[in-house]
């Protein structure tokens, strides 16, 4: 074994130290409701399979005959020869879904938003991001060499005086439904600042596509937006379409600019063909009536929790989505919860900087159509026990 670097075991440290240490716990079975690790069963409130499709029959044998007919690997990138049939239709259906002439599919929802903000941004095109925007967002700033900005959280007036302090226009991004609070983008608005500003307004809806709005449409369907308003949009597979990927969705004109710009589309192996045939299945699910029942069902929860949380010693987060976070502050008092709660039988992890700012560490509790009324009895019992004590 060769020595550790010093420098290393001192990052460590600090971060265990700090209560901040991040480690990986093995699932015993697939993503479902029910978690096994560590020989012990759980009921699992932490993941973003908000539909319950990870695991659906549907996918699962969809799956298969993508693979009999189209093989496991893309063997290539989508430029070279790594774009198959099924990597076409899920585009086109998705271009249809969401009204938008062209998507163009990525690896994942982070590579997406590398790629997309890499291409467009600048040092004379800068980047203005709310304050909570997701790690990928970000990072897409710093890859594009950008100036990168942020404004306060969900505030439009604060976006606005921002974009009135830079020289140039740019690139206006923010999450549809945020990440570790569940809140709602004021997009409409946004939409208009941009378009008053000439910016380009980019919006990453990874926990609103399949949720939210009319067809599942997410964000966009909820804010009365459409491709004209919104001209790029970002969507993830790893969510509520329940597989892996990403897409970008926009105009033919700005679809061929990413793919001559976009580094993380051109340098990069196409997805799996048979994950692209299990995604358009996915999303055939999600336009379907089961798919409509899916987010009635994960409605009732969400109603259900947030009733019984409104009469316990917690501050409820202004979230009407599947991510019904609890703050709880100090990172060593989230791992008291979380391990609370796990000894009852429930397994949250808890969310920590840098993830959420210093502070305002929490449980982020994700409910799906894939809980039962007693998960949801279960879970807030549970939540009241430990809450209650902890005061
Ligand atoms: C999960 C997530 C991503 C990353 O998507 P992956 O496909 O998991 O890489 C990007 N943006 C937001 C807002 C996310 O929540």
């Amino acid at each position: 074994m060769p020595n550790t670097p010093p420098w290393v075991e001192a990052a460590l440290n600090e971060r265990r130290q700090q209560s901040l240490l991040r480690q990986t716990v093995t699932l015993e079975g697939p993503q479902t409701p029910n978690a096994t690790f560590a020989n012990h069963q759980y009921k699992a409130f932490c993941s973003n399979d908000y539909l319950g499709l990870a695991n659906h029959p549907e996918l699962i044998r969809s799956l298969h005959e993508s693979a009999h007919q189209y093989g496991v690997g893309g063997g290539s990138s989508h430029l070279v020869c790594g774009h198959l049939a099924p990597h076409q239709a899920l585009e086109e259906a998705l271009a249809d879904w969401l009204g938008y002439e062209r998507v163009m599919l990525f690896s994942t929802g982070y590579m997406a938003n590398l790629g997309v903000i890499s291409a467009l941004a600048a040092k004379d095109r800068p980047v203005a991001q709310d304050k909570l925007n997701h790690a990928s967002l970000l990072d897409g700033a710093v890859l594009a060499q950008a100036p990168l900005r942020r404004y306060l959280h969900g505030d439009v007036a604060s976006a606005e005086k921002l974009l009135s302090k830079l020289a140039t226009p740019g690139l206006l991004v923010t999450d549809g439904i945020f990440s570790m609070d569940g809140d709602l983008a004021p997009l409409a608005e946004l939409s208009k600042l941009a378009a008053r500003r000439d910016w380009l307004l980019m919006v990453d809806d990874a926990h609103g596509l399949g949720c939210v709005g009319e067809q599942g449409r997410g964000s966009l369907a909820l804010e009365n937006l459409d491709a004209e308003s919104l001209p790029i949009l970002v969507g993830t597979f790893g969510k509520a379409f329940g597989t892996s990927g990403a897409f970008a969705a926009t105009s033919h004109a700005m679809a061929d600019y990413l793919t001559q710009f976009a580094r993380p589309y051109v340098y990069t192996t196409a997805m799996s063909p048979a994950i692209a045939g299990a995604t358009l299945t996915a999303l055939k699910l999600i336009q379907s009536a089961e798919g409509q029942a899916r987010r009635e069902k994960l409605a009732q929860h969400i109603a259900y929790f947030r009733h019984r949380l409104s009469q316990l010693p917690v501050k409820l987060m202004a979230s009407n989505t599947a991510i019904q976070p609890i703050v709880i502050g100090e990172s060593s008092t989230a791992i008291k919860v979380s391990d609370a709660l796990k000894s009852l039988g429930i397994w949250c992890t808890a969310i920590r900087p840098p993830t959420v700012p210093v502070g305002s560490a929490r449980l982020r509790i994700t409910l799906s159509a894939s809980h039962t009324d007693d998960d949801l009895v279960f879970l807030c019992d549970s939540l009241e026990c430990v809450l209650t004590s902890l005061q």
